[in-house]
């Protein structure tokens, strides 16, 4: 018999938590492992350090001649840190961070060692980049890739038992410059937002010299198991989800999971994460369990953008680390479990000017018109561009979330909430009317009715929702990087404003607030189609939405496509965010790790189907079938009709599942996603049956019900 499940789980039952935590904090450990603007004050020489915060401030290029400078005081620091390494951290298009270490140590010629560290060193590495995912960009006897250090986002201390290695945030392109990265377009992407937020308040008089700032609150879902049923499930070892396992009885239906007491083994985790997580000057700040059992949440305080995405980086990595210090596995795939929630990454995103938030609906009338400018430009650039952004969301993971009945749908829609629709439908008309006070209003004359942010009037739903003084885009996966939702939406916005800001900037100063009403109620005519206030998991909803012309891409190779069209190739470059040649190879890297994804768990169901699954039914029957013969030896009749039936049912899965099995053989054999994707879920069908039938004793692989609620 086949015990790992039941050792799996005698040995999660025999776990007890920690009874002390292993590392303090003080609230004055927050950003000590980060080389941050304070530390870099007190280290660097005055001139030097003026020049480097200018730069990062600014995001403009750094001045080489202070580099030297500022490496040796990296150094020096790193050291008095405990590091012995450095490494230029990543983020190649394999969608995970990357890292090569190099030692600090230099032998000297006395047969003795110093600790060197150069300003060379710090501002460019190559890496050997051949094999790193380029689409094409690359030749592979080309093989050399360039790391340039991004002063935007601080350098950090990584830790392990043994040790420290200091970390530096890089872009990463090819030698002939090419983006090899998600960080290069990322920065691209916020600059040609921030040149075009500028434009656009120019237009309203603010003609100040200050960065626009856009700005990202990443909220991350994730599962947490104990370590002894992954390692029994080679599922979710080789591909991050569960490729059978039959619903339990119970799930989430009763919904005492959201928000409930959480468990300390999960606390004592939870907490030793934020602790990491807080020494790199990352401000995690809400915790709690999520739906699904054994699913949680970690959001942390909204920053700059690009700092917000490296974050994001490194929470998923302190939880994957943490959890297996804790005994636990972090699921970061969208669909760990099937029928019950997946993971997302909620994207809360915004911009703001001179420390004025422009999606925050103001008090006064000058800043309520840039807010309501502001907010129909995202619509334009949403309804435009709705297939650009379902390409940020497009994965084989994530197509178990998005193309499935669970929130969000693949149709790209917007929510705003009972009143500010009420505000976008009256500028429509004409007349933009209080509702609340009744009297008649005109943009940048009189105030907007209140706008409460209203915790109750949140559409879970919908995939890109206002949510007071944010746009809260749903989509993505748990496990993507948020630099690709995030090019793509500072892109199209930057591009709407842009066309606003043509428009604006012909209005005679006299009656300014007179046009600018006719423009939005222009831009609300032509784009109102995508604001949908409803529930988006319906039927009806799909329908309605194809009636209004609305893109629907339930799978990653049909979203894709759209990365590649005329109007995504004219947009992004007109933006120099990519070229085009990058969009071919992001097209092409994206489209072969789909198909890749999905040959490793076609050929992994495969091999659980015959190697593990038919056995243990097979197993099963030939018990019955003993226990047959014996009964009939003995003259015993009762419950020998039960006996055998049951054999026979088994024996027919038994037949079902061998078939199902080839049928999967050929449809891997055909190259093709769809097919095998199909022959896979046919194949499930039968496993999941079986799993309800076969003796609790014989089934090899842990249950839903003991992955999900024992730890
Ligand atoms: P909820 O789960 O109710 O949506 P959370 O508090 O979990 O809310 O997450 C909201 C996220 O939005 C937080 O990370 C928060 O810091 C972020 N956020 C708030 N204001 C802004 C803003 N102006 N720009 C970007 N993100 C913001
Ligand atoms: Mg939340």
């Amino acid at each position: 018999m086949n015990k790992t499940r039941i050792h799996a789980i005698e040995k999660v039952a025999s776990i007890r938590p920690p009874e002390t935590m292993s590392v303090s904090f003080d609230i004055n450990d927050y950003g000590t492992d980060v080389f941050g603007i304070e530390c870099m004050r007190e280290r660097l020489p005055k001139a030097v350090f003026k020049t480097l915060y200018k730069t990062i401030a600014e995001s403009s290029p750094l001045d080489a001649s202070v580099a030297d400078d500022v490496a040796n005081a990296m150094k020096r620091w790193a050291i008095d840190k405990g590091a012995t390494h450095y490494t230029h951290w990543f983020q190649p298009l394999t969608g995970t961070t990357a890292e090569k270490h190099d030692a600090f140590l230099e032998p000297d010629s006395n047969g003795r060692a110093i600790n060197s560290f150069s300003g060379k060193n710090l501002i460019v590495g190559e890496p050997d980049a051949s094999s790193f995912p380029s689409g094409g960009l690359r030749a592979t006897f080309e093989a050399r890739g360039y790391t340039a250090w991004d002063p935007s986002s601080p350098a950090f201390i990584k830790r392990h038992p043994n040790g420290a290695t200091l970390c530096i945030p890089t872009a990463f392109c090819s030698y002939t410059g090419e983006a090899l990265d998600k960080k290069t377009p990322l920065l691209k992407s916020t600059q040609a937002l921030a040149k075009a937020v500028k434009r656009f308040v120019k237009c309203f008089g603010e003609t100040g010299e200050h960065m626009p700032k856009v700005t990202l609150g990443p909220e991350q879902e994730y599962f947490l198991i104990d370590k002894n049923f992954y390692f029994a499930r080679p599922d979710l070892v080789q591909t991050g989800r569960t490729l059978f396992g039959a619903p339990p009885p119970k799930h989430q239906q009763l919904e005492d999971h959201y928000f409930g007491a959480i468990k300390h083994r999960v606390l004592t985790f939870m907490t030793d994460v934020e602790r990491e997580l807080w020494r790199l000057g990352i401000p995690a700040k809400t915790r709690h369990n999520e739906v699904a059992p054994a699913q949680y949440e970690i959001a942390p305080l909204f920053e700059e953008l690009n700092l917000a995405c490296d974050h994001n980086m490194m929470v998923m990595e302190v939880l994957r680390q943490k959890a297996d210090e804790h005994g636990f596995v972090c699921l970061l795939h969208e669909k760990p479990f099937a029928g019950i929630n997946g993971s997302g990454k909620h994207n809360n995103w915004s911009v703001s000017y001179n420390g004025y938030n422009l999606l925050e609906p103001g008090n006064d009338p000058h800043q309520n018109a840039i807010f309501l400018t502001m907010l129909c430009a995202v619509i334009q650039a949403v309804d435009d561009n709705a297939d650009i952004l379902r390409v940020a969301t497009a994965s084989a993971g994530n197509d178990h979330r998005l193309g499935a009945n669970e929130a969000p749908p693949a149709i790209i829609s917007i929510f705003l909430g009972e009143q500010l629709t009420d505000v976008i439908e009256q500028i429509e008309k004409g007349c933009l009317k209080s509702s609340k006070h009744g009297g008649i209003m005109k943009i940048g004359v009189d105030t907007l009715p209140p706008l409460p942010r209203d915790a109750t009037d949140r559409n879970r739903t919908s995939p890109f929702a206002f949510t007071g003084n944010k746009f809260e885009f749903r989509a993505p996966g748990s496990s993507h990087s948020c630099a690709g939702a995030n090019v793509v939406i500072n892109t199209i916005v930057a591009d709407a404003l842009d066309k606003i800001s043509t428009e604006l900037e012909k209005f005679p100063k006299k009656n300014f607030n007179e046009k600018l009403q006719v423009l939005l109620q222009k831009i609300i005519k032509a784009h109102k189609r995508i604001i949908f206030n409803g529930d988006g998991y319906t039927a009806a909803w799909k329908k309605e939405a194809a009636k209004r012309g609305l893109p629907n891409a339930a799978t990653t190779p049909e979203a894709l496509g759209a990365f590649v069209s005329e109007k995504s190739k004219a947009l992004f470059t007109k933006y120099n965010v990519f070229t085009e040649a990058e969009l071919e190879s992001r097209y092409e890297i994206f489209m072969e790790e789909y198909a890749k994804k999905v040959k490793i768990e076609g050929e992994l169901s495969l091999s659980m189907a015959r190697t593990i699954i038919q056995p243990a039914a097979g197993k099963q029957v030939a018990e019955l079938a003993e226990g047959l013969v014996s009964m009939q030896a003995a003259g015993l009749t009762d419950g020998f009709t039960a006996k055998r039936e049951m054999a026979t049912i088994l024996g027919r899965y038994l037949d079902s599942v061998t078939a199902k099995c080839n049928d999967l053989e050929a449809a891997l054999k055909t190259g093709n996603q769809a097919p095998v994707l199909k022959a896979m879920a046919a194949l499930r069908a039968d496993v999941d049956a079986l799993e309800l039938l076969i003796d609790d004793e014989i089934w090899p692989l842990p249950k839903y019900r003991e992955m999900l609620f024992i730890s």
